[in-house]
């Protein structure tokens, strides 16, 4: 071959990794089919496995990297068949873990086109079309929520990283001195944070990562109803600023993660413009609801916000990865995150220069996340977003409620789409000074078999001091049967789990 042609084999390459146009479409083909096949015998599956971490380390085996290759059909039939019997899924119709919004199909399709077309979505002219889909569906989710539809924005890894470009922002904004050359040495005084205790982790890490530091963070106290106290953050200004401190942001939940609280975000506005402060909302989870035509007017403050971090992977049914920050003024991403390097050549007629993303946020080389959330938003419209949020939250209320009337079950909490509830034997006394620590132990390996036995998937909430079963229906597979059969799995391990592990000392005639 190398002799042969005179060309050392580059005249006609055979690169290991090429594939025949037949070959990728009964490759793709057979792929296609397998996907709608999970899909469609997905309510018969387990939700998860039940695995522990040396069981899927010994079927994988620990074979070194192949010298040589192998028959694509192989390996993709085999990849499929490793995934499929060792995922924990979201589209399960009683996937209700954590925050996880089931995929839309034609999300899964769009994200197959995305990779195929593989553009790169750093300057306009490295995906024209790109670039304009990704502002446009910035602009509907804009529209979505309530919000100028004349603001910056785009889409990054998750919530995480969208909440870390309106903190940074904020703070390239609010800061008096150069902080992008000086950093926090050119500081006058410490700049200060607020934020209610229930806040994400996305904070610590990113006061961390923003050079501020988590000393940076005051955490305000909340009400009966786990949002933010208001007074207390008054009290909490009042003292930094008489000593001194520069207090630049102040952060408002719209759905905490924990029990989807939404914090009182129009008081919270109106705080933060009396002290000149960026004011920030986690919408990670919640923000969605404001489509509703009876949206809540605490959420509905987001409208006021200066940025807001969404989360299309959670309650926009989007695939993982697809995170989204909105900010007011279209300005202010290029001031915090723009460079202009020698190397990126721009040639645009004079008044149409267009956005180019590696200068919005804090990414260079960018996915096109936006597609899978433009295609949903089109599939469904806003009305059908509307539809498909207004029953998550419906079954989740109609799950509270089958809570509350069962007799070894006691409701916690019920807001946007998160219940939470915890199982009570009926014969266990409620006043002995063993029965609290006794009803987290046994809910605590409850929520472990329950996970583990693969019908339904709940997470936890820690509510004071209490340990409670929690479910959070960002699934538009679930239905009202599903609550019934989630009930009453809960019903049965509970009896099983208290039957094993009552210390004698609670139980009747003890
Ligand atoms: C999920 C979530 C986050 C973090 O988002 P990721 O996409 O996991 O990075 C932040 N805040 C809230 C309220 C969330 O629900």
């Amino acid at each position: 071959m190398t002799a042969a042609d005179g060309t050392g084999g580059l005249a006609h390459r055979l690169a290991p990794l090429k594939m025949s146009p037949d070959e990728f479409r009964d490759h793709g083909h057979r792929m296609v089919d397998r996907i709608a096949a999970l899909f469609e015998g997905m309510p018969e599956r387990r939700v998860a496995p039940d695995t522990k971490p040396a069981e899927i380390r010994g079927i994988l085996g620990r074979g070194d990297l192949p010298r040589v290759g192998a028959d694509p059909s192989h390996i993709l039939e085999e990849a499929t068949a490793l995934l499929f019997e060792w995922s924990r899924f979201n589209s399960h119709p009683r996937y209700w873990g954590y925050i996880g919004g089931c995929p839309a199909p034609i999300s899964v399709l769009s994200d197959l086109l995305a990779t195929a077309i593989d553009q790169n979505v750093v300057m306009w002219n490295s995906g024209p079309m790109a670039a304009e889909i990704e502002a446009q569906t910035v602009r509907w989710l804009a529209e979505l929520i309530g919000y100028p539809s004349d603001c910056g924005g785009l889409f990054v890894s998750g919530g995480t990283m969208a909440n870390f470009v309106g903190l940074h922002a904020a703070r390239r904004t609010l800061a008096r001195w150069d902080v992008r050359k000086e950093g926090m040495a050119g500081a006058p005084a410490p700049l200060r944070i607020y934020a209610s205790e229930e806040t994400h982790t996305w904070l610590q890490k990113t006061a961390d990562m923003a050079g501020l530091g988590t000393d940076a963070i005051r955490w305000i106290e909340i009400d009966g109803e786990r949002r933010l106290k208001t007074s207390d953050l008054e009290a909490r200004l009042a003292d930094d600023l008489k000593r001194g401190d520069l207090p630049f942001l102040v952060i408002g939940s719209a759905g905490t993660v924990s029990t989807g609280a939404i914090d009182p975000l129009p008081r919270i506005a109106e705080i933060g413009r009396q002290h000149g402060m960026w004011f920030h909302v986690d919408g990670a989870y919640g923000a969605p609801a404001a489509v509703l035509a009876d949206a809540p007017p605490d959420l509905l403050g987001l409208r006021e916000a200066d940025s807001i971090a969404l989360d299309p992977h959670k309650w926009l049914y989007s695939p993982f990865e697809a995170g989204c920050v909105l900010v007011r003024d279209r300005q202010a991403l290029v001031e915090a995150f723009g460079f202009r390097p020698s190397y990126y050549h721009m040639d645009y007629p004079p008044g149409e220069e267009p956005i180019h993303y590696y200068e919005q946020g804090p990414q260079n080389t960018r996915a096109f996340r936006a597609l899978k959330v433009w295609t949903a938003l089109r599939q469904a419209g806003r009305d059908g977003y509307r539809q498909m949020i207004e029953d998550d939250i419906r079954l989740s209320q109609e799950l509270y409620r089958q809570a509350d009337t069962e007799p070894e079950l006691e409701a916690g909490t019920q807001s946007l789409s998160i219940a939470t509830f915890r199982y009570v034997p009926k014969d266990l006394d409620p006043a002995h000074p063993e029965a609290e620590a006794y009803l987290n132990t046994l809910n605590a390996a409850l929520l472990s078999r329950l996970q583990r036995g693969g019908e339904a998937y709940m997470s936890n909430a820690v509510i004071d001091g209490r340990y409670l079963l929690r479910a959070c229906i960002v699934n538009f597979h679930a239905q009202l049967g599903d609550i019934r059969v989630t009930i009453d799995v809960v019903l049965r391990i509970g009896a099983a789990v208290d039957a094993e592990l009552r210390p004698p000392a609670l139980r009747p005639g003890a």
